[in-house]
This record gives C-alpha cells, structure tokens and sequence, in this order.
C-alpha cells in the first residue's frame, strides 16, 4: 500500500438529502435549525464540506433559493472554514429551478452531467439543462462536483472541461449502490479510480459515495486508495443493521476511524479548501 500520512483525507457530510424523514430516523435533520446545529457537529467531528438540500414547512424537497440562503448563512456563521455545497440534484424541482440557488455563489454545487435511473425513475439530465447548470456554476464562480453515477458522466465531464464548460479540473464523486443505477463493484470502481488519473492527472482528488449499507465499504474503499470520502444521513441512516444512526456527526465519525486505521490525516478545512482549489474562506 502507497503512504497515506502525507493525503490528507476530505470528509463530505451529506445531512438532509431529499428522501429520508424523521420517520424513518429522527436524527434526519429536516429544518434549517436542524440542519446548522447536525452541520455543525459532524464539522467538529471532522467532515469539511456540508453537502446541502433542503425541505419545505411540510418535510418535502425544495430547491427554494431563499432556504438555501438561511442554511448557506447560518453554516457560514457556525461553522467557519467549512465548504458549503448545494445540491442542484433532481429530486428537488424540475429544470432550471434546480439551478436557483447558485446565484448564493455557494463554494460548490453538485453537478449531474448525464442521466441514469433511480429506484423508482429516470434521474434526467438533459444535455441543455446541464449545461446551463454549469454556465451559471461559472457565472457565479461555484466549483462543481460531478456526480458520477455512471462511466460515460467521468468522461462526459472531461469534455466539458476540455470545451471550457467546466473552468477547473473535474472534481468527480463517484456513486455506487443506487438501486436500479451503478451497483458496488471493485473493478468498476477500481476502472473510475484508472479513468479520473488517465484523464485528469496522477494526483487529482476524488471522492466516493455507497449508498445505505454501503456507505461504510465505500468509505473503505475511498479511504485506503487515497480518494475522499461522503458520509452523511441522506446515503444512510444506520450505523448497523440494527441500529439507527444517532447523528450525522456519528456517521462521520465512522470515517475518521477509518483514516486512523489506514494512517490517513483527516483534512482540517484548510487543507480541503487547497486540495480543491477553493478560496480561503
Ligand atoms: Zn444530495
């Protein structure tokens, strides 16, 4: 195994997403009160980038660009340094309303470059709704993570980057275990690690993402290759089989163990924020 002391790992929160309720575990953080008090402690539990959605008075997903400007402050206050990056994700609005939010000029935004299925649906990204997705993202100065769900949304984002569509290089996470989309699998991911390298460069960043049980093998995975890891109760909302997740901060906590078991340096704000190219808060 290559040195990890000297890679210090980024750990991405996923708090709210658009799916789970407090039906299904309490802890979800569903208000934007909610939402600051669980950022704030997974952020002292070590994750560095809040990735954010938000809900509406009645629990469901909204791309409400007012919303996220209170959440997007009220992170700013509590939790300086960390990098707030908003979900443009399509379970929260149809079109261009997915987009609304980025006139905030977040530090990041999650970027969809192709379509896929979902559990029970076409997760549909347009070719125009993309890249007017990515035309505002430059606009504002948001660097996007791209959403990799599938192979062809890796070298989709090197063309784009490749066209100007995208300014820097792609920072792509890849997403294994959505049902009915990329399932786990070692060689594929193993192929997405060789494909990032092959087309962006030797040490670029990445990160990974499983959904439900396997977030945990993904934040394995992601930690001992040297890429980045998302936690975080919109992938997950279990410690174990049994057992619920009592906080996002405990799901993060998960990955810290992890970096300590492979000897990896989790990354205070400051190294992510020069990892991804970002400005000094
Ligand atoms: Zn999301």
């Amino acid at each position: 195994m290559s040195d990890l002391s000297d890679k210090p790992c980024i750990i991405c929160v996923a708090i709210t997403g658009s799916l789970p309720t407090k039906e299904n575990n309490p802890a979800v953080p569903i208000t934007v009160a909610e939402q600051i008090e669980s950022t704030h402690e997974a952020f002292e539990a070590g994750a560095t980038i809040a990735h954010c959605h938000v809900r509406d008075d009645e629990g469901k997903p909204t791309s409400d660009p007012e919303r996220f400007a209170r959440l997007k402050e009220g992170l700013e206050q509590h939790c300086p340094g960390m990098i707030v990056q908003l979900s443009t994700g399509g379970r929260s609005g149809a079109g261009t309303t997915r987009g609304g939010m980025l006139p905030l000029a977040p530090d990041m935004a999650s970027l969809s470059v192709g379509s896929n299925n979902f559990p029970t649906r076409v997760y549909e990204n347009p070719p125009d709704l993309v890249d007017w997705l990515a035309s505002e993202m430059l606009k504002y100065g948001v660097k996007p993570e791209i959403e990799a769900f599938d192979l062809s949304h890796i070298l989709q984002a090197a063309k784009m980057h490749k066209d100007g569509r995208i300014k820097d290089t792609p920072y792509v996470q890849f997403v294994m275990g959505v049902k009915n989309a990329m399932p786990v699998d070692r060689e594929v991911f193993d192929y997405y690690i060789y494909t990032v390298k092959r087309l962006f460069g030797e040490n670029t960043p990445w990160c990974a993402a499983g959904i439900g049980p396997n977030q945990i093998v993904l934040n394995d995975w992601a930690v001992s290759a040297g890429g980045h890891a998302r936690t975080g109760l919109e992938d997950n909302v279990r410690i174990d089989r049994d057992t619920l997740a009592p906080s996002n901060a405990a799901l993060v906590k998960r990955v810290t163990d992890l970096c300590e078991k492979y000897e990896r340096p989790v990354a205070s704000w400051q190294q992510a924020r020069q990892i991804l190219g970002l400005r000094a808060a």
